[in-house]
This record gives structure tokens, sequence and C-alpha cells, in this order.
């Protein structure tokens, strides 16, 4: 209903609780906004793995039964989302399997993106395949590695392997988690103060917070750390490349509350709004976010430009999939059912709309609509990121490049179809100034066009994303 780039995966993993999978339930529901259509647990006791997963939101799946059907000390979750057609259960993460290295099962968030040309290489040479989700190759090649170890299986598998990858995988005996030498999705480490510690891994931080685990840092790009009760070891498995950290992550995806790339992300999205009214100065009477992801942008407009802040929208957070357009058409119907304009806020007011992007460029139209239609004067349609112009490859559900409004359109042709005042983007480099990126560690490839690896064939990612 939003027109939003989403995000495809939260992943979360534990080793040495006696409360494992109650506790990733608890991780994967604070990562619920990462992924809203399927989610899976497994865990094991030390002697089998055992898995439970379904279709719907986390506290949907997770009944009390179901996850007492899951014993065991150590336990990994995920939540996901898939694009359109193919919500099939098929796809649902982590897969369970039994390879000759023991069962095992795994669980990712990113894209792999040479896994079609690794898929056709191994079905020429007998392999089966259930699923059209990447994970199923880093599972074929685990199983038909010459190492003896599972670790070292996992390592010769992701040494062949393109792309974005955070992963967690478990057998009867080991937890281990891996994240692609560049780093693009997040991988955050923390810790559960019993009595031996309790190693925990999420993609994002706000799952540490729920069941009281500290942060202790980020999972490195190239890195694997394995957990069993041996204790814990890190060890590097792909030589060190340039970083390309998702800074979509900072602009809208991660929750404000979490430390996303061991910065907080909150602070990220208030430094992208100062610099944004820095850029550009705008005489207006108010400065109102797009909730929820714009309100941190929003606030740091508003204190840096020295306008009020007001919630001059509210968002309804409890719309289902389900309801029926009626057929006597009410204009704007769906953004309507997420969000109410505050009249009193907007009535006769010069508005600075902030919101994180613009996609499709139809839904911020019919805000700017809303807004001018609840009275206000002038509506100044404030970006915190610059145009988005190229799809990503690396873990997210995007658009085709043709769809994107900003990848056809100049600025000023933009801002004739969303019908506002004036419109500004975040310059790349203020962007890169509100992530501190000094060293370069982040990937800006939507904005720029230009991506950091190899990409294989955008033709195999094309019918990737359409078979995922
Ligand atoms: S292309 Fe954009 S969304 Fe994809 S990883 Fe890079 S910054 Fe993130």
């Amino acid at each position: 209903m939003f027109d939003k780039f989403r995000e495809e995966c939260g992943v979360f993993a534990i080793f040495g609780h006696s409360e494992a999978a109650n506790l990733a339930n608890l991780g994967i529901h604070a990562l619920q906004h990462r992924g809203q259509e399927s989610a899976g647990i497994a865990a094991s006791d030390g002697t089998d793995v055992y898995c439970h997963k379904g279709m719907g939101h986390v506290a949907d799946v997770f009944t009390p039964s179901a996850i007492n059907s899951l014993p065991g000390r150590m336990a990994i979750g995920h939540t996901r989302y898939s694009t359109a057609g193919d919500t099939a259960l098929l796809n649902a993460q982590p897969f369970c399997v039994t390879t000759n290295k023991g069962r095992i099962a795994l669980a990712h968030n990113g894209n792999i993106t040479n896994a079609m040309e690794v898929r056709r290489q191994l079905e020429s040479e007998g392999a089966i395949f259930n699923a059209s989700s990447d994970t199923e190759v880093v599972l074929h090649l685990i199983s038909r590695s010459r190492e003896k170890t599972l670790s070292a299986a996992l390592r010769d598998a992701l040494l062949q392997l393109e792309g974005a990858f955070s992963l967690v995988l478990i057998s009867t005996r080991q937890l281990i988690v891996a994240r692609d030498p560049h780093g693009f999705r997040p991988m955050a480490m923390g810790v559960l103060q019993v009595d031996p510690p309790a190693y925990v891994f999420a993609s994002e931080t706000c799952a540490f917070d729920l069941i009281n685990a500290s942060y202790l840092g980020e999972v490195e790009p190239g890195e694997m750390i394995i957990v069993d009760d041996d204790g814990m070891r890190r060890e590097r498995y792909a030589p060190r490349r340039q970083k390309s950290q998702c800074v979509f992550e900072h602009v809208y995806f991660s929750r404000p509350d979490s430390i996303v790339f061991g910065r907080p992300v909150q602070k990220s999205r208030e430094m992208m709004g100062r610099l944004l009214a820095r850029q550009r100065a705008t005489e207006a009477d108010v400065v109102v976010p797009v909730p929820d992801s714009g309100v941190a942008a929003a606030l740091g407009y508003a204190a840096e430009a020295g306008i009020p802040f007001r919630m001059g929208l509210i968002r309804n957070h409890y719309v289902g999939r389900t309801f029926i357009e009626p057929t006597q058409a009410i204009r704007d119907f769906g953004v309507k059912l997420k969000l109410n304009p505050v009249r009193h806020l907007l009535e006769g007011k010069r508005v600075v709309l902030v919101d994180d992007s613009i996609v499709r460029g139809t839904t911020s139209r019919k805000i700017v609509r809303m807004v001018r239609g609840a009275g206000a004067k002038q509506v100044h349609v404030r970006i915190s990121c610059p145009p988005t112009i190229s799809p990503c490859f690396y873990g997210v559900d995007t658009p085709k490049k043709e769809e994107l409004i900003a990848s056809r359109q100049s600025i000023e042709s933009i801002r004739e179809f969303l019908e506002a005042d004036s419109l500004e983007y975040l310059s790349l480099e203020a962007l890169a100034q509100a992530v501190q990126d000094e060293r370069n560690e982040y990937c800006y490839a939507c904005y720029t066009g230009s991506y950091p690896t190899d990409l294989v064939s955008v033709e195999d990612l094309v019918t990737a994303k359409l078979r995922r």
C-alpha cells in the first residue's frame, strides 16, 4: 500500500540459554518490521534440529505450543518479506535439512547475486532444488564440500558466493554466524549475562533490548563466528574488501532505536534532517513528518530550522490487507486507510513535509494532496536522502528502474507531479556526512547506479527477484 523500498528479512540467533526458542521468538518479534510474510525458528537440543515456520506475523505463527516444540539451548529465527506472487511456505526460513555434515538449519538476510549462476551449475550436475530462494544454494554447496567440518564446508561455500548475505546456521553442536565480505546487510552481536554467558546475534540491536542482552559490536564483513560448548571463536573466512554497508538501513529500514553498523539510527536520521534544513532555507510555519519513518529526520529539520515540529499526520498502525476499495471510488482510499491529517495543525499553514524517500511518487502525491486538502496554504516536500534512481540487488525489494520516478524525471518535474510548492532532496554528500562515512564504507548504489560488486547478469537478477 505504501510506496517504499522493502527490506526482505530479519535474522536472530542465540546460543547457550535454556529458553533459546522463546528468546528467538521475542527477537524476531522485535524484527517484525523487516519482514511480515513468514516467520520461522529452528532450535537444537544437541540430538536433533527442530523447525517451525509459517506464513504471517511472528505472533500468529508462534503459539505457546509451537515454541514448546522447539527444545534446546540454541536457536535461530527469521522473518521474511517476499515479492508478490511467491509467498509460499516453501521459501520461508530457516531451511532445515539433513546433509552429510549432519542436521542443519540456515537462515539469511540479503541476496546472493550469483545464486542463479551457481544454481544452474549445480542443476547441471544433478542437484534438485525445492524452493526458489537463494538460501538453498548455500545448503547445496555446504553438502557438496569435501571439507570435513561444518565450519570449513560453510567457508568453502561462502567463498563461491557474490553479493549480500548475513546468515545464521545451527547444527546439533554449533551456532555459526557469517557476513559477506562487503557487509551489505547488518549483523550485530550481543551477550545475555547468564552463567555461562549466552551469545546473541541479530539484524538490529532492538532485538537485544527486548531480551535484556547487551550489545557487544558488529559481526565484521568477511567474518565467521562459531559458538559451541568450547566458547566463541571469530575468524576471517574471506579476504578484506571495500565495505559497502547499506545506507538505506539508516535512511529508512532499521528501527530508530537500533544501532546498525555500529551507529545509532536515530542519530543518523536527525542529522539527515538537520543537513536538509541547512541545504535550503524555507519560510514555513510547521514541520510535519510523514509517520513513522519521517519522524526522526523531521525532528532534526525542525530543530535546525527553528520551525515548530507538529504531528500533522496520524498513522493508523492496524491496517490489514483485506479491505476492498469501495465501488463508488473514494479518492486516495489506500493512503487514507493509513494516514489522517490533523486539520487544526495544518489549516492556513505553510507546511514543510518531511519524508524519507520517494519511490514511484504516487503515494507522495496523495499525501501532498491530503495535507493541502486539510487546509495547508503551502506544502514544501523535503526528502532525507538523494533521488532514488536505481534498483537494489542486495536483499531489498525495489521496483524496476523505469518505475522509479527519479530515474526518468527531473526534480522540477517530480515537484510538479507531486503538486508541491517546492521539493528538495538531501544531497549525496550530506547523506554520507549524516552517517559519518569518512572512510567510504557505505553502499549508495540506489542513488548513484554504481554497484559495488559485479552483478553477474542483471537479467539473472531480475529473474531471481521474480522467482522469490
Ligand atoms: S543499493 Fe541501496 S538499498 Fe541496496 S544495499 Fe545499496 S544502499 Fe542499500
